[in-house]
């Protein structure tokens, strides 16, 4: 609890209640939700626009990952790596994102010059557990 306070804390961020509530469980989970699936999580008990603005303030603040999935749904996640610019993997049987190694450094060198608005890095297939639960 008191490392998400200070997450939050550290993106400028200010702890609500709610907002601590969501970066846990976007923390715990390891995996990625749109508006709508985090709105499920809790029940629908909480403000659909109070989510829906938390992941704006997340995003806007960099403690969040945008990626427009591959059913074309915008979906949240947490990402260590400061710099958004580490592809992920997204298991459409488990729904967990792994985040993949960083970009070489090269490569960082050579995107620096533009001016990125979107980074799109997202790998999506079945991870190595439900690969080898299913035995494929
Ligand atoms: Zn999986």
């Amino acid at each position: 609890m008191t490392d998400m306070v200070d997450i939050l804390k550290k993106h400028g961020v200010r702890p609500t209640k709610l907002r601590v509530r969501i970066l846990e469980v976007l923390i715990s989970s390891g995996k990625s939700f749109s508006f709508t699936e985090m709105h499920k999580h809790f029940d629908e008990k909480q403000d659909r626009v109070t989510i829906y603005r938390t992941f704006n303030v997340f995003y806007d603040n960099q403690l969040i990952q945008k990626v427009v999935d591959v059913d074309g749904i915008v979906r949240f996640y947490y990402c260590r790596e400061q710099i958004s610019l580490c592809p992920s993997f997204r298991c459409r049987e488990c729904g967990r994102i792994t985040t993949l190694s960083p970009l070489p450094e090269y490569y960082r060198t050579e995107l620096a010059a533009h001016a990125i608005d979107d980074v799109l890095l997202l790998f999506s297939g079945i991870c190595k557990g439900c690969k080898e639960h299913h035995g494929h």
